[in-house]
């Protein structure tokens, strides 16, 4: 019989979380102002050029403050791969990396650090323990809640022949801070979209053979908080719901972190690789044509779309050509790990390109 080996997961080293803890960053910082060429990179959501936050980030001397534009797309290895090469040509080596915004900047806040110490493109790295060296020092700022991004071990990037996560010991933040403060200024649908991420990374961890009582301790408090948010008596965008999204954002990628996403993320990831739709929508679309695998989950999703009239798009799939539904079926298929979770290691006796494709034409 094959031994079991248990996951051994790096984690975040620090964390601080509070209301205006974002000002304690240059204090978490200056130790490490030492450290390769004597300056930090601030990578930044463009969201924030020209508001009160921009005053407040801690860059001095030879700093590099770099605002990236997330509104559209998700983070690419050619974008990794110029902005390294970039920084390296004109400083050298920074001391450490600062992601201050959404998943996307965490997971090019990560992937940068890694890729600052490896040889070639980002893209011979996508995939588990593929780096070599150690990367450097960085921080974890985010800005909205939901994705996990801020604790997890991957830092997903789309390549040009997948949408891969760099995922290994180096990936994960050093240091996060967590300042609820930060994401009051996500608009409606966003701040919806992506903290259902949360939501639904709870219910996939939970309804597959991964399960187990450290990802359920992580993912019950994620869901209270969750419902609290979202369906409580008092719920909507408030500070004190802030607070309750940041850390159900935090433990809901703890619960993911010791088990596994499942359909849902499967049929999102083809999605977002052939539309580009952005992660949270996209799990969005996805987890309300899932009522058969999900079916609890699905109708707690429903009652929170409805409670905070949110304009799910429907009906999308009738402008998909049979290409793209063939790609978005491909990419999802050979989510290997992800079906595996959510149907068994026997998934593919009940999943086959054709049968995503009914799932997709559902949308
Ligand atoms: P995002 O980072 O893509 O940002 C979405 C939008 O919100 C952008 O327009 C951005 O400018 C804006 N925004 C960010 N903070 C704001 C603020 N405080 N106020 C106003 N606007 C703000 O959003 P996201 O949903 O957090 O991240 C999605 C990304 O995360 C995807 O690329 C996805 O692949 C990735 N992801 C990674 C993991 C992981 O474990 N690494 C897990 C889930 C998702
Ligand atoms: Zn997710």
């Amino acid at each position: 019989m094959k031994e079991i080996v248990y996951k051994n997961i790096k984690n975040i080293d620090k964390i601080v979380f509070g209301t205006g803890s974002f000002d304690q960053l240059e204090d978490i910082i200056k130790p490490k102002r030492l450290l390769n060429n004597k300056f930090f990179v601030f990578l930044v959501d463009d969201f924030f050029k020209g508001k009160y936050l921009e005053k407040r980030i801690p860059s001095q001397g030879e700093d590099i403050v770099e605002f990236i534009y997330c509104g559209k797309e998700e983070p690419k290895t050619g974008q990794i791969d110029i902005l390294r090469d970039k920084i390296l040509a004109s400083k050298g080596l920074p001391s450490g990396v600062v992601g201050i915004g959404g998943g996307s900047i965490m997971d090019i806040a990560k992937a940068l650090s890694v890729m600052f110490t490896q040889e070639g493109s980002s893209v011979l790295y996508q995939g588990l323990n593929l780096a070599k060296n150690p990367g450097i020092y960085h921080v974890g700022v985010p800005t909205i809640s939901g994705t996990g991004a801020e604790c997890s071990t991957t830092a997903v990037l789309t390549g040009p022949t997948k949408k891969l996560g760099i995922k290994c010991e180096y990936t994960p933040f050093d240091q996060i801070v967590l300042d609820p403060e930060l994401t009051l200024t996500v608009p409606k649908n966003q701040w919806f979209y992506t903290g259902m991420d949360s939501y639904i990374h709870c219910i996939e961890s939970e309804s597959g053979r991964l399960y187990n009582t450290f990802s359920k301790a992580y993912g019950d408090q994620s869901l209270v908080l969750c419902r609290e948010v979202f369906l409580g008596d008092n719920s909507g965008q408030t500070m004190e719901n802030g607070e309750k999204l940041m850390v159900a954002s935090l433990f809901g990628g703890l619960s993911l972190s010791y088990s596994e996403v499942g359909i849902c993320h499967a049929l999102s990831y083809g999605l977002s690789y052939v539309l580009g739709s952005r992660h949270g929508i996209a799990n969005c679309i996805a987890f309300n044509v899932l009522e058969d695998y999900y079916p609890q989950g699905v109708k707690e999703f429903r009652e929170m779309i409805n409670k905070h009239h949110i304009d799910l798009p429907i009906n999308l799939s009738k402008d998909w050509t049979n290409e793209q539904l063939t790609k978005m079926a491909e990419i999802s298929y050979a989510l290997s790990h992800m079906w595996d979770h959510a149907l068994g290691v026997n998934w593919k006796e009940k999943v086959s390109i054709e049968m995503i494709i009914k799932l997709f034409k559902r949308m």
